[in-house]
């Protein structure tokens, strides 16, 4: 379930990524594309700028020439008023190089005289009106009245004076419009542009585009029939046109003209010495500029769509290659390369995430695997591990987890299940376990569990260490589980603590020996003793032999301690031999693993001479079952009867095997052991002890009763003629020196 969250969650953040991702690109791009449509219009502002700058430019030249020359004509007629017709043809000249149609001046009824000779009455024409006023005066583009073509001009006029200064007439120059319009390109963006120039009230004096608007058009009046729609005054066109406020921040006004829309620049022609304004206005259509854009803003898209889908395949195959790489590293994490199953990794990471507080943590462990695998190779144990796993993994419920630990253990967690359920589910494992060895001729495989009932406190990988140590617990003859046992735990830790301390404690001279006096049953007189040692550890405790001498004789150590003690023994026993005692002998218990060493009786023989002691003084005391384990046993043992030393078989009665090893005959005491002895409070026990001695005195051996702790006891073990007796009822193990009291008096206090 919780993997199923995550999924979720790792989804909805790769699409929020790449919605964000392509959010921002489609933001990136449509601002870029704003960006370079307002850079596209400042281009174009500042095109139709320069376009609407040259022809008023190059108008307000040619219009300034001419006024220049109007003005010297108009002086000329002022100095000679009555001479104006003489010298109204010296102009005539003057006329083709300035490309004007005529030259001429009006009297002040209006009658006209021109160059080219034709005579006329203009007096209602606004020229002469205006001049007569004494304005000087540009008209709008007219039909020339004086010429049959009716070709559109322009009059340019101003006053002239009589010799009392009054005005008594104007002169006048007129050119054809079409000559200011040469200069003015019509080509301009590419053909689709136009320029116009229009005077002050509007009327246009020159169109480049009369498709667009006719010269003699108002131009005012014919963007407000097109604009009506939009609700706005005439007024408001001609500031916008002529105001100078045509265009707001980042907002273009455009003129409609028919149903298209333009762009337009508006430059101001000041003329005839600043005293008319004229207009130059640059126009494009707008839909040249979206056309102009359009390939720029198509191929902005492309590069998104191209940015876009490979954004989406790098995304795709980085995918890709991680979701490879994560399950290669998954599988390397997580998996247990031998089962294909999860590692002890996986393990404990899903049961963390599924905080588990209780249920049972089992260690799992196949016995003698090291063995099988030497027996029938490593590629057929692994093959037997798999086989186990798949059966296990068959029997995992929804509340379980199992998985493969180390070479031949698995761990295997068990959830809301009671102890009994468990055990029963174990011992199945097992049947079923032990069933697919046997299939595979691998009969002697079974598998064993080591158990532990975890708490919430506890740390998971602590349980599944707890359930190993529970499974070293497991017996081989009993069930095939064991639980874990907090007070062994507890001592394993104290052996522990000893077992590190040893070698120090050697030499501290911590182990200390303890006599145990034994006493002959018909006289109650010492006949000798069992050294026993007693550790006592740093000072503080004395520890008792059965709780170190295993973890010895385990690691090995034994042999150290063995050593000492039977160096310890011969030192008492020299000085009380030298101190005059009668000593008895004593008996020295050796192990198994001492036994074994080279020439080792050759070593203790040494160690006997260099204390001036003989065999007669010290004994050995050897377990039954060492001696029945190995034939070759006897062996060592004769070789240390040869020199001399009486044996004692330790522990008779014990193990299995103690009648056989009797026909051994490298024994020269036998050691009943007090398990025979507390049998005397029964029939039976009498009987088989009465039987045992008998027999074995009648076979030649020496016998020594341990652990008797009753009179009655004793008083049996006497009617049995057993030689010795060694136990709590006549003494203790004691301290040196507490022994050697004993020694001087060798008859038993109760005798
Ligand atoms: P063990 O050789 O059978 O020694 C006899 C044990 O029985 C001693 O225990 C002794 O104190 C105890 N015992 C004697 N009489 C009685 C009695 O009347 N009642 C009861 N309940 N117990 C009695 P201890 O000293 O604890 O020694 C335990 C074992 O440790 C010995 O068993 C022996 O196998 C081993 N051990 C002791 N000292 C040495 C040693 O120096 N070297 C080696 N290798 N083993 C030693
Ligand atoms: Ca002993
Ligand atoms: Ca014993």
């Amino acid at each position: 379930m919780n993997k199923q969250i995550i999924k979720k969650r790792k989804l909805f953040s790769y699409v929020s990524i790449f919605v964000l991702c392509v959010g921002s690109l489609f933001g990136a791009v449509y601002r870029c594309a704003k960006l370079v449509e307002k850079n596209y219009l400042e281009q174009l502002e500042q095109n139709l700028e320069d376009v609407a700058f040259q022809i008023s430019q190059s108008l307000r030249e040619q219009i300034e020439i001419r006024y220049e020359l109007l003005k010297s004509v108009a002086i000329r007629f002022d100095i000679e008023p009555e001479k104006r017709l003489e010298n109204l043809y010296m102009f005539e000249p003057v006329t083709d190089a300035f490309r004007l149609v005529r030259i001429g001046f009006c009297d002040k009824n209006g009658i006209s005289h021109a160059t080219s000779g034709f005579s006329a009455d203009l007096r209602f024409r606004e020229f002469f009106k205006r001049g007569m006023n004494g304005e000087t005066y540009i008209s709008d583009v007219l039909q020339d009245a004086m010429d049959e073509n009716h070709d559109h001009v322009t009059v340019m006029s101003m006053p002239i004076h009589n010799r009392a200064g009054e005005i008594d007439g104007i002169a006048a120059i007129t050119y054809k419009t079409e000559y200011l319009s040469d200069d003015i390109s019509s080509e301009i963006f590419e053909g689709v542009g136009a320029t116009i120039v229009i005077s002050e009230n509007g009327i246009v004096n020159i169109s480049s585009n009369e498709s667009l608007i006719n010269i003699h058009d108002n131009l005012f009046n014919k963007l407000f029939e097109n604009m009506k729609d939009e609700n706005i005054s005439r007024t408001e066109i001609v500031n916008r046109i002529i105001g100078g406020n045509y265009r707001e921040r980042n907002n273009y006004f455009t003129l409609i003209f028919g149903n298209k829309e333009y762009y337009y620049d508006v430059e101001p022609v000041n003329i005839m010495g600043e005293k008319h304004v004229w207009y130059a206005i640059s126009l494009v259509p707008k839909e040249y500029f979206a056309a102009r854009f359009r390939p720029t803003k198509v191929n902005l898209y492309r590069m998104l769509m191209f940015v876009l889908i490979f954004g989406l395949v790098s995304i795709f195959l980085v995918e890709v290659v991680s979701m490879h790489q994560r399950s290669l590293t998954n599988r390397m994490a997580y998996v247990s390369p031998l089962t294909g199953g999860p590692n002890t990794n996986q393990f404990f990471n899903i049961l963390k995430r599924n905080e588990i507080s209780d249920g049972f943590m089992v260690y799992m462990n196949i016995e003698n695997f090291t063995n099988t695998s030497l027996a029938i190779g490593k590629g057929r144990s692994n093959k037997l591990l798999k086989s186990t796993w798949n059966l296990l993994a068959l029997e995992e419920r929804s509340d379980d987890l199992f998985c493969h630990n180390q070479k031949d253990s698995f761990l295997l967690y068990f959830g809301n299940i009671n102890e009994e359920t468990l055990e029963k589910r174990l011992e199945l494992l097992r049947d079923i376990i032990h069933d697919e060895a046997i299939s595979e001729h691998i009969s002697w495989v079974n598998a064993h569990f080591g158990i532990y009932k975890i708490r919430k406190a506890n740390r998971l990988e602590d349980a599944s260490h707890k359930a190993e140590i529970a499974a070293h617990d497991v017996h081989p003859d009993s069930k095939c589980f064991a639980y874990f046992d907090d007070k062994k735990q507890k001592r394993q830790i104290e052996l522990q603590k000893l077992e590190d301390h040893f070698d120090e404690a050697l030499n501290a001279r911590e182990f200390e020996i303890y006599f145990q006096p034994k006493y002959n049953s018909a006289e109650k007189r010492l006949t000798g003793c069992e050294a026993l040692v007693r550790w006592n550890y740093k000072g503080k405790k004395m520890v008792s032999p059965g709780e170190f001498i295993p973890m010895l004789e385990r690691t090995g150590k034994i042999v150290k301690l063995d050593e000492y003690i039977f160096e310890r023994v011969c030192e008492y026993q020299s000085n009380w031999k030298k101190s005059g005692l009668k000593i008895v002998p004593v008996s020295v218990n050796i192990s198994k693993a001492t036994l074994f060493l080279d020439n080792i009786e050759e070593y203790y023989c040494s160690i006997l001479e260099r204390h001036d002691l003989t065999t007669r003084e010290i004994q050995l005391e050897v377990t039954e079952t060492l001696v029945s384990t190995s034939g070759s046993m006897a062996n060592l043992l004769n070789r240390f009867r040869d020199r001399g030393f009486k044996i004692l078989m330790d522990d008779f009665g014990t193990g299995y095997t103690a009648l056989s090893t009797l026909n051994l005959q490298c024994f020269d005491t036998l050691k009943m052991d007090k398990s025979l002895i507390d049998g005397i409070e029964n029939d039976f026990g009498q009987d088989l002890l009465a039987g045992v001695i008998e027999m074995t005195k009648k076979l030649g051996y020496y016998i020594t009763a341990e652990g008797v702790e009753t009179e009655e006891q004793f008083l049996f073990l006497k009617a049995l003629e057993c030689d010795d007796i060694q136990g709590f009822l006549f003494s203790k193990p004691l301290p040196a020196n507490e022994f050697a009291l004993r020694i001087e008096t060798p008859i038993h206090p109760a005798a």
